[in-house]
């Protein structure tokens, strides 16, 4: 029964996982988080990282009640990501692989939240819909890669969210997302904004630029409250999303939908997504905060079922990149 410790800090939360045979024994995590108005930088996020990774490693480890010598893999999350914080937290894994003379395993992030997502959910082979502040994919599985049938062309959806979060000086804390949905409760008035699907495909800089510039001008005249914007910019990016998920699925005759990434665990994109499901006569599996949000675990989820297959990284190949995408691994643990 091999348990396998994951390292994740691709961007702003750092985690520690510990997951043995399917089941998850410790998954510590912590964020950093900036001042309203304000995003978090490559450097500054890496200190933060380095300045807990230790204490993290400690607290999985007694979470789980096991020590370095029941761990039989390191696994930590190659890319992608911001690059500072995953060579802080790449060297660690290096640096523990080696102390505690274990195997290292190279994890692609992508990767790890389908398998999170996967594991949790119990879903066997669902369109997946991935959503969070650095990436917005529609996945599908076929002939041992996860294939991308749908993206962002700029930015991911969360960061359009984070983003307009600064221009209204909503708060980082617990998540600009998580604000950002609490205040769409209270929101009315549904402002037009542009619906950019191209194809499979999907964009959002032309929207926030659109809704960056009415906040200023409708905000000022009290045509509309920071809420109705929080609504409206919610109702329309999702309803895109939903629309590029639902013709994956028409073409893959998929009956099932996993939604994964930070973004997943807004309930407002849940509920829409579910609707979708239920009148194609699909299933919706998704995960909460502790899951869908950037974890240990899910490396050590993906790195245990590469473990399994055989995959090693070798110290010399045990470097980190900022691009790495989710269709460039060959998935040798699924048929
Ligand atoms: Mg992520």
């Amino acid at each position: 029964m091999p348990a396998v410790l994951g390292f994740e800090g691709s961007a702003n939360k750092i985690g520690v996982g510990v997951v043995r045979d399917g089941t998850v024994l410790a998954n510590p995590r912590r964020t950093y988080v900036t001042a309203p108005g304000t995003g978090f930088l490559p450097g500054d996020t890496a200190r933060h990282h380095r300045a807990v990774i230790l204490d993290l490693l400690q607290e999985a480890l007694t979470e789980a009640g096991l020590t370095s010598q029941d761990i039989d893999c390191i696994a930590y999350t190659k890319g992608p990501g911001m690059g500072a914080p995953l060579a802080s937290v790449a060297v660690v894994a290096r640096t523990v692989a080696q102390l505690w003379n274990k195997p290292l395993l190279g994890v692609n992030h992508c990767i790890g939240h389908i398998e999170m997502g996967r594991l949790v959910t119990g879903a066997m082979n669902p369109t997946v819909l991935y959503v969070s502040g650095g990436n917005t994919q529609v996945i599908s599985y076929s002939e041992h890669r996860y294939r991308i049938f749908g993206e962002t062309i700029d930015i991911a959806v969360g960061n359009c969210l984070d983003r307009f979060a600064r221009v209204l000086k909503i708060s980082n804390d617990p998540s600009p997302g998580y604000n950002i949905e609490q205040m769409a409760k209270r929101g009315k008035k549904l402002v037009e904004l542009p619906y950019t699907v191209k194809g499979m495909d999907v964009s959002f800089s032309g929207i926030l630029s659109f809704i960056e510039d009415a906040a200023q001008r409708m905000l000022a005249t009290g045509e509309c409250t920071p809420e109705d914007l929080c609504f409206s910019l919610q109702e329309t990016v999702f309803a895109m999303l939903v629309e590029i998920t639902e013709r994956a699925m028409a073409h893959c005759g998929s009956n099932e939908a996993l939604i994964v990434g930070g973004v997943g665990c807004n309930t407002r994109l849940q509920e829409m997504m579910a609707a979708m499901c239920q009148e194609r006569g699909a299933r919706l599996f998704a995960t909460d905060e502790r899951f869908c949000i950037d974890n240990g675990a899910m490396i050590a989820q993906a790195g245990w079922e590469m473990f399994q297959a055989g995959h090693r990284t070798p110290l010399t190949e045990s470097g980190i990149t900022q691009r790495y995408r989710t269709d460039e691994v060959e998935v040798t643990w699924r048929d």
